[in-house]
């Protein structure tokens, strides 16, 4: 075998291990998203609950401004029935004040219907934060054990880089960037030896003339079965 073929291979054995690695980083993935899944759901409830707190809030502000109006209104009624000055004027006066009284209860119902809402909601609201601390306890072991092995991963693939590099840099620059090329495509084993005078990856026959030349400078070609790059192996 060609001394350069030979380091080749070995780039390839430190690219399969590259391209492990990665797909173990990738598959902590499917797991974290779970995870935030069923978090974000509860986390969702607990902000619309929220929300339909704040607005109830502001329709209770607007409602106790009215109960003041509505008081305010009394007030004016009371005194003007204090003033009156003749029997119908004072009949007059006693209507409006008993109007103004009635605006002041239903305005004042309104406000504790409004209320009643607001503490169902707080209610409410508290149990979703039990529930959100109670998802966020329970996963706190399965996050910190992701995240440890995500870090082992990512320390494993910062070295398997590094070993990756060196090994190529002992090959010439033309094979390895006509391997780059076929691997990036396959993302897996893409060197392989001829197998008597086929492909040992497809059986597809590789003609005589391109097996000698393989043969006697070590140069790779491109099967045109399969896309793997062939060697000569004896
Ligand atoms: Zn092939």
């Amino acid at each position: 075998m060609h001394p350069d073929v030979q380091k080749l291979l070995a780039v390839q054995v430190d690219d399969v291990l590259l391209y492990d690695l990665e797909d173990r980083l990738a598959s902590l993935q499917p797991r974290l998203a779970a995870l935030e899944k069923e978090r974000g759901k509860v986390s969702a409830q607990l902000d619309r609950g929220r929300e339909s707190i704040a607005a109830e809030e502001a329709r209770h502000r607007d409602v106790m401004l009215k109960v003041e109006a509505n008081r305010a209104l009394v007030e004016r009624s009371q005194r003007a029935y204090e003033s009156v000055t003749s029997p119908k004027e004072a009949n007059a006066a006693i209507a409006q004040l008993e109007q103004t009284k009635r605006m002041v209860d239903d305005s004042e119902r309104d406000a504790a219907q409004v209320q009643g809402r607001i503490n169902e909601l707080r209610h409410h609201v508290a149990d979703l934060e039990g529930m959100l601390a109670e998802v966020e306890t329970r996963q706190a072991a399965t996050r910190t054990e992701l995240e440890t092995e995500k870090q082992a991963i990512d320390a494993e693939i910062v070295a398997a880089r590094a070993k990756r590099e060196a090994s190529a840099l002992l090959v010439p620059r033309a094979i390895i960037s006509k391997y780059d090329r076929v691997r990036l495509r396959k993302r897996s084993d893409s060197v392989f030896p001829l197998r008597g005078t086929s492909c040992s990856a497809c059986d597809t026959a590789i003609p005589t003339q391109r097996r000698s030349v393989m043969a006697s400078s070590g140069a790779l070609e491109m099967c045109e079965g399969c896309g793997v790059l062939l060697y000569a192996a004896e």
